[in-house]
């Protein structure tokens, strides 16, 4: 436990269950002092999020489908009214039809790029957008995203380009927000099992992949994503915007398999 948040009051989005990414964040933000919100997606997914919420004394607990644009503006109408403003947001959902994680990113039909974009990628702006009028000065925000969005990932597929767009509109709205001195960034996991994971074909593979190649010869936890995603929205990180931040255990920055790994 420390104060590193302490007085600083925000939203983290995208908890499904204990296994989420952004549950990891909202432990990290917790132990830090730092006053929360969570959203969830629909009722069956608010039955498991309510005692991870009064876990970490959350008592602003809201559903939010970004399908759905009332959900969002009910949020944000929410929070400026329990709140009046707020110092950030983290933005960790994802959502694209598991049939098209698989086989071929050329067989993507229209509507699924289409919703996983939606999902996926321009929700963080419709959300920082709302986010920024009711920030206080020196917000920040922060995405999920995964390193598919650089380099081909089989079967990530669509998921691919709609985190790309994602990493995009991390630097557009970084631009746009900066002279506000409102900071937005991304985190880039390394595979972890996950709802969201699991949807990706062969997500075993992977991660099983990345953990015999990756410099650190491991995968990251939720408690490691929600560290660096903690350091992003913390003052610690004033002077740091647009960024994409690796979580990964330096997977990324192989160009090829680990020789050890190669030799057996
Ligand atoms: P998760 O399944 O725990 O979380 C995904 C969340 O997205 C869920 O809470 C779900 O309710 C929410 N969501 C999906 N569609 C939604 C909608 N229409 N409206 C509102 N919420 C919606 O999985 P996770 O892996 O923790 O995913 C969180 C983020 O981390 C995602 O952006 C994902 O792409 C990213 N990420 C995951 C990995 C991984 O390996 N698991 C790696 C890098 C990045």
């Amino acid at each position: 436990m420390g104060d590193l948040m302490k007085g600083k009051r925000g939203l983290v989005m995208g908890v499904a269950n204990h296994n989420s990414i952004a549950w990891g964040v909202t432990k990290a933000l917790a132990g830090q002092g730092a006053e929360l919100a969570l959203t969830y997606q629909g009722d069956a997914f608010g039955k498991r999020v309510r005692p991870l919420a009064e876990e970490v004394g959350c008592n602003l607990l809201m559903n939010c489908d970004v399908e759905d644009i009332s959900t969002v503006d009910e949020v944000f109408a929410t929070l400026e009214r329990e709140w009046g403003k707020i110092d950030f947001v983290v933005h960790a959902l994802a959502f694209s039809d598991k049939n098209e994680l698989k086989g071929l990113y050329a067989d993507t039909t229209r509507e699924n790029f289409v919703r996983t974009m939606v999902i996926s990628c321009f929700s963080f702006t419709e959300i920082a957008r709302r986010a920024a009028r009711i920030m206080n000065n020196g917000g920040s925000l922060a995405t999920l995203t995964y390193d598919g969005s650089q380099r081909v990932m089989p079967n990530y597929n669509v998921m691919g380009v709609a985190k790309a767009a994602l990493e995009a509109s991390v630097r557009y709205l970084a631009a746009d927000f900066g002279p506000r001195n409102i900071r937005v960034n991304g985190v880039s996991a390394g595979p972890v099992r996950t709802l969201a994971g699991a949807g990706v074909s062969d997500a075993r593979l992977m991660l099983n992949y990345q953990r015999r190649n990756s410099p650190m010869r491991r995968n990251v936890t939720i408690d490691e994503v929600g560290g660096a995603t903690l350091y992003l929205l913390s003052d610690l990180a004033n002077g740091v915007t647009g960024e994409v931040h690796y979580v990964d255990a330096g997977y990324n920055i192989m160009s090829m398999p680990a020789l050890d790994e190669l030799k057996t």
